[in-house]
């Protein structure tokens, strides 16, 4: 087992904010940094997407089938479809000392949360509310009434940001990658993720102390 054990990130924000963008870009700066957890889904792949890279994607039998076999981490309906983190990968990649992301909604985040008290949960927005309608309508992969109820939901999502760590604006992306990079690798140096090395240094310190 490696000594040093990955912190667990959860990275949520309104759809069409950027955080596939963002999780790319800092995927391909620090492959050996972080792990992305590949979730599982009901949804339709997009054009581009494939089984296995962006998300398993699922029949709800399938997915059921997960969710009774203690298979998911967490999972959370999200406009008429199921997604949901398999807990296999996670485990392992923590183990072996990545920074493993979770980029999912804001239910699910709560949820890993609470069984998980350490995990560290990151809130990307946009500048404005027009820029994600105008990210959202120039992406192109969802028609109109999609986008609309992605929107609406935006709203609902927006009421809980508060329970977060941390809100990164996504303006300037570049500048927004390396926000979060600095976040989580700050993150690291929190006194309570370092009960080994303080008790080692203690140990260590024990023989100058003078006879007390
Ligand atoms: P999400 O994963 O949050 O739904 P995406 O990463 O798919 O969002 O981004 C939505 C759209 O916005 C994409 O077309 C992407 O290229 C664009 N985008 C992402 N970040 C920025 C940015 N900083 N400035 C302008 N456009 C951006
Ligand atoms: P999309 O369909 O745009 O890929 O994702 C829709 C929403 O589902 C996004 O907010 C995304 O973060 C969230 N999501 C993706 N995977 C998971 C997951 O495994 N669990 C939960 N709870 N949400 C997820």
């Amino acid at each position: 087992m490696n000594e040093k054990k990955g912190i667990l990130i959860v990275v949520s924000g309104f759809s069409g904010s950027g955080k596939g963008t963002i999780m790319n870009q800092l995927l391909k700066k620090y492959p050996d940094t972080y792990a992305l957890s590949i979730s599982a889904t009901t949804r339709s792949p997009r054009p581009g997407e494939a089984h296995g890279k962006e998300y398993f994607f699922l029949s709800e039998k399938e997915f059921k089938d997960m969710i009774e076999g203690n298979a998911l981490l967490e999972y959370a309906q999200y406009v008429n479809h199921y997604y949901g983190t398999p807990k296999s990968y996670v485990q392992q990649q923590l183990e072996q000392g990545k920074d493993v992301i979770l980029e999912i909604e804001i239910q699910g985040a709560l949820k890993v949360k609470k069984a998980n008290p350490d995990t560290l949960l990151l809130f990307i927005t946009p500048p404005s509310a027009e820029e994600l309608k105008q990210r959202l309508t120039g992406r192109g992969t969802e028609e109109e009434s999609v986008i609309n109820s992605r929107l609406s939901r935006a709203w609902q999502e927006a009421q809980g940001v508060e329970d977060y760590d941390y809100l990164v604006v996504n303006d300037d992306l570049d500048k927004c990658v390396a926000k979060v990079h600095g976040i989580i690798q700050n993150e690291h140096a929190r006194v309570t993720r370092n009960h080994i090395l303080i008790e080692k240094i203690r140990a260590e310190l024990k023989c100058f102390a003078k006879g007390e």
